[in-house]
């Protein structure tokens, strides 16, 4: 089904339990509520002139007005384009020129970025221009900006004027007859990866991609109309978008947002006041949450699953999660955008050993392989790059076609991940290919020695990378954030590997950091850390 069909099913079925609450905005909407706005919101854009194809922009952290704009746009099969928040000036340009918006929906502001004095700074038109009709010269695509304001600005459309369009058109405006014109098939969202290992690419997703996905998601976790989802990971990422919110409006289970960006003492209270059943996060946010200061004085009793996924989870955190936070069903996925995202999940059908240290095995309807670097499939057990193939897989990079043909062979999306999968068909992700290092003819995984240095009581987090040595080709590095109150040389660091691990697996390189350089969504970057060592090492 299209999107827009799952959500009015999901309103028939249960037009009176809640759906979804942002707790910064006080807003409390029924399914019927929630189906209702969104319609109210899709005439106003029909309104604007906005149509099946055209590309609409987002740029706003978590609030209601994402999430009315997700499903409004899907409803009359125009495209959503989720602009990364932490984007500025020449990222957002590139991004809405790339993609050829046609109308942007902006938040006033997000943390200390100034979005609606960003977006005037790019089109200074918008002071002239009447709402509907701008002529902007670096934008020259883009015809409205929406934004979610409280206060007036000349040449910007209010979302509550939007919603004041859309009340008007809706009698005239044939919702259903535009959702009948629409296929499952038809691009519904240009997602952008992370950016982890460089600059994000937009990935073309359709209904069909998105909608199944969610389904199964929400099937691995046993999630039903009775659950609460507390959602801390941000919409604009296909973690917030799918896992979160497709899985929740696929089963009627209820969304609560405890705020506009990550904050761990938010997410629990949210989980105690809500009395939410499940949460998601990447493992930095459990990590956070597991060590907030007051920890202890949440009541979480009311947990029971949620989503550990984005990257690679230290075995010890999942266990302090499974045992400390009542989520002793949460399950583990893997994917990554251009997968809709999710290729592999664990459920609780699994044994608990697979479920803390794999991600699990293959979802219905896809297919996996572990390949070598010419192509062939390795055997049983041994690592290689894992490819994807199904109905998840992307559409293609939009506008793009060069990449896209990289990516994709054959059907086969090559994940640029390195796996294993056992006889029994769990797989283990060793690692990125991008991260993997030669260090004197050897091959060195960095997550392995990562888990290691994790052991150590005074780490709070370690990452390891590989800088060019001309002696061994890569030598290792590792960047380690301490716990509050440690101190540490980097000969205890060398000390406490020597005779656990291989000689030529111990760092050379040590630093100790406050902070990790973070994606938007709460991955590491490590090609930052290793552009700043390559600059310190000259
Ligand atoms: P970019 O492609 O822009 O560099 P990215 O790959 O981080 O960024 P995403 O699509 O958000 O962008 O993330 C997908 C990647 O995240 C996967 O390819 C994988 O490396 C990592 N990942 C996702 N889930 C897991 C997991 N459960 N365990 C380990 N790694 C994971
Ligand atoms: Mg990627």
């Amino acid at each position: 089904s299209t999107i827009g069909q799952l959500l009015r099913d999901t309103a028939k079925r249960f037009p009176d339990r809640q759906a979804v609450v942002f707790r910064e905005q006080g807003i409390r909407w029924t399914w019927q509520e929630f189906a209702d706005e969104v319609d109210v919101v899709a005439a106003g854009f029909a309104a604007l002139g906005i149509a099946r194809g055209d590309r609409v922009g987002i740029w706003s952290p978590n609030r209601v007005e994402w999430l009315l704009t997700q499903f409004a746009t899907a409803r009359i099969g125009a495209v959503l384009v989720n602009v990364n928040p932490a984007y500025r000036l020449s990222e957002l340009e590139y991004a809405l020129n790339k993609s050829g918006c046609k109308a942007i929906v902006c938040a006033e502001r997000f943390k200390t970025s100034m979005y609606v004095e960003m977006l005037q700074e790019l089109a200074p038109e918008l002071a002239r221009q009447s709402p509907a009709d701008l002529h902007a010269a670096r934008l020259p695509q883009l015809r409205t900006v929406i934004r979610t304001c409280d206060t007036e600005t000349v040449g910007m459309l209010c979302f509550s004027e939007l919603v004041e369009m859309g009340r008007v058109a809706l009698e005239t405006t044939q919702l259903d007859a535009i959702d009948a014109t629409l296929s499952a098939h038809d691009p519904i969202n240009i997602q952008f990866t992370s950016g982890t290992t460089g600059n994000p690419k937009g990935a073309t997703l359709t209904h069909h991609n998105v909608v199944n996905n969610g389904r199964y998601i929400a099937m691995a976790m046993r999630l039903s109309e009775v659950d609460a989802l507390c959602i801390p990971v941000p919409l604009y990422h296909c973690f917030g978008m799918v896992l979160a919110v497709l899985a929740c409006v696929s089963v009627g289970a209820k969304m609560v947002f405890p705020g506009e960006g990550f904050d761990a003492g938010a997410a629990l209270t949210a989980v105690s006041d809500e009395r939410c059943t499940a949460l998601h996060g990447v493992p930095t946010m459990f990590i956070a949450e597991l060590d907030h200061p007051d920890f202890a004085t949440f009541d979480l009793s009311s947990l029971r699953t949620g989503i550990m996924a984005g990257a690679p989870c230290p075995i010890e955190t999942m266990k302090r999660v499974m045992s400390r936070m009542h989520l002793s069903e949460i399950t583990i996925a893997y994917g990554m955008t251009e997968t809709s995202p999710v290729s592999f999940q664990t459920s609780t059908a699994d044994p608990v050993e697979k479920r803390t240290s794999t991600v699990g095995r293959i979802q219905p309807h896809l297919e996996a392989k572990v390949v070598d670097p010419s192509g062939q499939t390795v055997a049983v057990g041994e690592t290689g790059e894992l490819w994807v193939k199904g109905y998840s897989v992307m559409q293609g990079y939009w506008d793009d076609d060069a990449r896209t043909r990289e990516a994709i062979v054959d059907g086969w999306m090559r994940t640029g991940d390195l796996a294993t999968i056992d006889a029994d068909g769990y797989c283990n992700i060793v690692g990125r290919l991008k991260d993997m290092l030669i260090r004197g003819g050897e091959n060195v995984y960095p997550r392995e020695i990562e888990e290691f240095l994790f052991r150590h009581p005074k780490i709070q987090s370690v990452q390891v990378f590989g800088v060019p040595d001309p002696k061994y080709g890569e030598e290792i590095c590792a960047w380690i954030v301490l716990r509050p109150g440690e101190a540490m040389t980097a000969d205890e660091v060398k000390d406490f590997c020597q005779g656990q691990i291989a000689h030529y697996k111990v760092p050379r390189y040590i630093r100790f950091v406050d902070e990790m350089p973070m994606t938007v969504t709460g991955k590491v970057q490590k090609f930052v850390m290793r552009e700043r060592m390559i600059d310190e090492l000259k």
